[in-house]
């Protein structure tokens, strides 16, 4: 995007009467520490990184922001792995969050915690662990390092918890929110300014708190969220299962069948059989190195508030296993049960994507969505296909590198409803290699990461996480429906007229 030429020296000038010198950088190696995130080949490279420490200091950073026309990019954990939040192009302001990290209280009478945005599930849950406590949804895979307020910003599941209580946004009880236009907000019970504490979502008119929930950044600042929060429960059992040929198909079978029989499982987890296999290879699952078969890998996690109610779904569970020739591997993690690593290592947050981990040095060009249960072995079969007929240019990389990409899936997770989690995409090099840049590289990798999100999205699955370059491909397919996009963008113009706010998202602008 070109930006038009700005006074930054005027700019910084006026920032600096807001934050302090400490806290505002316009260094160049600062400012390209904050030109990427998950995948390389996209760089936005700001004018300044800004990481405040209050609301009120983000208020008034917006509203210089409006009157200066200069786009602000909202930075959590940086996780996302579609370029989110990094400027899209050069240029803007860099909102760091992740200052913002202050547990500002954890109410254990009525269940809710209240934190800055900044802060990570990792700290969060690690706050409400010494009083038996969990925030139940753990946040993505990423949840060591990603903020709240960055999971809240993409409906964010699948880093423990997932098929148990579904995406971090259904836990949501008020947000403090400041709009594009710098003004502050808060939504739910806390809409009511005689309320003195979080307690309720849905109540002083419309739910509000959801436009700002899974919006990629575009709607708000999110400052402030208050969360439901659990009691953890004391009795738990985690099994994993080799599955027989044709593992795929049966692992939706097998998904399908726990949600009919309304098991409430916590967590249920499918790794499929070329996973398995590289992954043994290059030594990321020691654990099962010694299996003769290195087949798909199914596990599930159950949680219960007593043994009795914990034999009885272990007993339907393994029903449910053994019945499709599911072979039970021992109790314990070296006898291959990664499901007792995933819940008691915190597993959860090292594993989502041991795609990317295939090879190192590889990077990932993410195709992560949400999907039903029934249509995943379809969409990965198309993938299969996609895969060869892309075979030229991945071998084209190949010749340059010596290792050809890999597409597929890492582990299919089960979360809300009849839906998983399906980290698909594939892996290639940066174009800088071994001290030489590929333009090349460059070029194949992003017709390659479009041609396969194109084909995806045909399959009718479900973005949460769009960031830049998806957000801006959905809309060039088009494959929004028409009135739907114009009621959004209307949205968006509402309440970002100068669109501040994450400039080019959507293709809005
Ligand atoms: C190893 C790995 C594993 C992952 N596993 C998962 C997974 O299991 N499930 C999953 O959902 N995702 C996963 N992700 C993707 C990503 O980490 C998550 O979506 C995560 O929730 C993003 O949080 P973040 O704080 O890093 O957000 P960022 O990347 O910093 O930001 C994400 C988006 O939210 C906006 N944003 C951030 N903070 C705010 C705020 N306070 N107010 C308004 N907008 C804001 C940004 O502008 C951006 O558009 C994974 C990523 C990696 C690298």
């Amino acid at each position: 995007m070109v930006l038009k030429k700005l006074n930054m020296e005027n700019i910084n000038k006026r920032l600096l009467t807001v934050i302090s010198e400490k806290y505002l950088s316009d260094n160049i190696y600062v400012r390209h520490a904050y030109s990427r995130v998950v995948d390389s080949i996209q760089q936005g490279v700001p004018d300044i990184v800004i990481r405040p420490g209050d609301t009120e200091e983000i208020s008034e950073i917006v509203k210089i922001a409006n009157e200066e026309d200069i786009p602000i990019t909202i930075r959590g954990g940086g996780c996302c792995e579609f370029g989110g939040s990094k400027p899209i192009g050069d240029g803007g302001i860099l909102l760091d969050m992740k200052r913002m990290n202050n547990i500002i209280d954890i109410d254990e009478e009525n269940l809710i915690a209240t934190v800055e945005a900044g802060t990570s599930w990792a700290e969060l849950n690690n706050a409400l662990s010494s009083n038996g406590l969990y925030t139940g949804c753990l946040g993505p895979g990423s949840g060591l390092t990603a903020s709240v307020g960055g999971g809240i910003s993409h409906h964010s599941v699948g880093g423990g918890g997932g098929a148990k209580y579904g995406p971090c946004t259904k836990h949501v009880v008020s947000l403090e929110v400041v709009l594009p236009t710098g003004e502050i907000i808060n939504t739910g019970s806390q809409a009511n300014k005689f309320s003195t504490a979080p307690f309720n979502r849905f109540g002083n008119g419309p739910d509000l708190a959801a436009l700002f929930m899974g919006d990629n950044g575009i709607m708000g600042i999110k400052t402030k969220i208050a969360l439901k929060i659990y009691p953890k429960p004391k009795f738990v059992e985690y099994k994993t299962f080799v599955l027989p040929r044709k593992s795929m198909e049966i692992s939706a079978k097998i998904f399908n069948e726990i949600r009919h029989k309304g098991i409430d499982v916590y967590d249920a987890m499918y790794f499929m059989d070329l996973l398995v296999n590289v992954g043994v290879q290059q030594g990321i699952f020691p654990l099962w190195e010694d299996l003769k078969k290195k087949r798909g890998i199914m596990f599930y996690t159950v949680e219960a508030n007593s043994d009795i109610e914990l034999e009885e779904k272990v007993k339907q569970l393994d029903e449910i296993f053994l019945d499709y020739k599911g072979q039970e591997l021992g109790p314990e993690i070296s006898d291959g049960n990664i499901g007792k690593w995933h819940y008691e290592e915190q597993g959860h947050w090292l594993i989502a994507h041991n795609l990317w981990g295939l090879i190192p040095g590889f990077m990932p060009l993410d195709a992560e969505c949400k999907t039903s249960i029934t249509s995943y072995p379809k969409i990965l079969k198309d993938l299969e296909l996609w895969d060869m007929e892309n075979s030229d240019d991945m071998i084209k990389i190949l010749e340059i590198t010596g290792m050809r990409p890999i597409s597929g899936a890492g582990p299919i997770i089960l979360i809300e409803d009849n839906t998983v989690e399906l980290t698909a995409g594939f892996t290639s090099f940066e174009s800088y290699h071994k001290e030489k840049v590929y333009e090349e590289i460059a070029d194949i990798n992003i017709k390659l990461w479009k041609s396969m999100l194109e084909r995806m999205t045909k399959h009718g699955v479900s973005w949460y996480m769009m960031g830049d370059i998806l957000s801006r491909l959905l809309v060039d397919i088009g494959a929004f429906d028409k009135t739907y996009f114009e009621f959004l963008k209307n949205i968006k113009n509402t309440l970002d007229p100068k669109h501040i706010i994450s400039r080019g998202k959507f293709n809005f602008y």
